[in-house]
């Protein structure tokens, strides 16, 4: 159906064309990264932007901190640092988590991002593209303190602290480690990681250290070294999400990100219906239901399916029945006043992102990497500066 010529065309930023609206809120990344800054006592922070900064939009995410003195950057891979480069342009430093596959080492030297060296190979390679270019090139070195994931495990790293040549043509920047259990300021094993990291990094000549994420930072004095490197804390999800946090209790963190969806449709329907794909569910009584274009396909994930819920006016409307792929079933009955075209909220002041994590039965992370690109999505700057 053509759109009739008298409606209005790309001056109606308030319809929703999409799943919803998705609102990030520079303001609160700015106050959340001052935050960190002054939690973490005098130790640089700098800001994990990988993964589009956990879907948010990396560029204007960076952008934003470096106007707020940030002057490092960390993401997975090495097409996120090229790109991540070319938006920022400038001095601050982007390192690169996952380090190189064997090749690359010349394509990162160019766009001037720097590689976490994690393995014995890496280090023999980043040191022979120092050496073809004839110049130091600065090494950030990851040792394994206790997680098997990533970086050279403690005899790799004993041995190469051992060789007097084994960083030769590098400039040691940065020793690094990860914490396994930082979200769990209780776990055993968040000691014995800053003991081994401790021990192995002073085997190595004088850097940079850095151990704590977002919840290590958290942990105390000793965790903080001279980096630390938060991400979900940035975009408000709690470095330690207990039992509380999920209800809006113990996060120290501001909420960075509102996602809002409209009511499509509603309507009544009387005890015993089949409610959504395979009837996993059916009305015990007569019920209002509503339904909201948002689905799996915008990370709605289906393990949702009759456990998630939205809000209006502070009423939580249930998810009932299946998630679908672009559309949500809500339990209205409760809320008789609900319009088509109302906004309700899934994630936002009453809904906080950990409260949806717990309900999905995953963690802040993954609902904020799973949001989908069909949300309208804008930046708003409310404190910014303006011109
Ligand atoms: C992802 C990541 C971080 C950031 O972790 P958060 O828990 O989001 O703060 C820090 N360091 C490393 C090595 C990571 O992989």
């Amino acid at each position: 159906m053509a759109i009739p010529s008298d409606m209005p065309q790309g001056e109606t930023p308030d319809v929703v064309t999409g799943a919803g609206r998705l609102t990030v809120d520079l303001s609160a990344l700015r106050r959340n990264y001052r935050r960190l800054v002054q939690a973490a006592q005098g130790a640089a922070v700098a800001g994990i932007v990988k993964a589009d900064a956990y879907g948010l939009g990396a560029v204007p995410v960076a952008q934003t901190l470096v106007r707020e003195g940030c002057t490092s950057f960390f993401v997975a891979q090495l097409g996120e640092a090229i790109a991540l480069r070319e938006a920022l342009g400038g001095s601050a430093e982007i390192l690169v988590l996952n380090g190189l596959q064997p090749g690359a080492e010349e394509l990162a030297y160019r766009a001037g991002v720097t590689p976490v060296l994690n393995a014995l190979h890496q280090i023999a390679a980043w040191r022979r593209l120092a050496h073809r270019h004839g110049q130091r090139l600065p090494a950030v070195i990851q040792l394994d303190s206790g997680m098997s994931r990533l970086g050279l495990p403690p005899e790799d790293a004993a041995w190469l602290a051992a060789q007097s040549d084994g960083l030769d043509g590098l400039e040691l920047t940065l020793v690094m480690s990860h914490l396994a259990c930082a979200d769990m300021p209780d776990h055993p094993a968040n000691d014995a990681q800053l003991n081994t990291f401790r021990e192995i990094a002073g085997r190595f000549p004088p850097a940079r250290r850095s151990l704590a994420n977002s919840g290590g930072l958290f942990l105390g004095p000793d965790y903080r070294f001279d980096l630390v490197r938060p991400g979900v804390a940035l975009y408000g999800g709690a470095p330690h999400p207990g039992a509380d946090v999920a209800i809006g209790v113990g996060n120290p963190m501001e909420a960075v990100v509102t996602v809002e969806a409209p009511v499509t449709q509603l309507r009544t329907v009387p005890a015993g219906a089949g409610i959504g794909y395979g009837f996993t569910r059916r009305a015990e009584r007569p019920m209002r239901l509503a339904t909201i274009p948002v689905g799996y396909a915008d990370g709605w994930h289906r393990s949702q399916s009759n456990c998630g819920a939205a809000l209006w006016q502070g009423r939580r409307l249930d998810f009932v029945g299946r998630v679908s792929m672009d559309s949500i079933i809500l339990d209205a009955t409760h809320a008789p006043d609900l319009q088509p075209g109302d906004m309700v909220e899934l994630i936002g002041p009453g809904r906080s992102l950990d409260a949806v994590a717990q309900d999905a039965g995953t963690i802040s992370y993954e609902i904020l990497t799973s949001l989908g690109s069909r949300f309208q999505r804008r930046f708003v700057d409310p404190q910014g500066a303006r011109p």
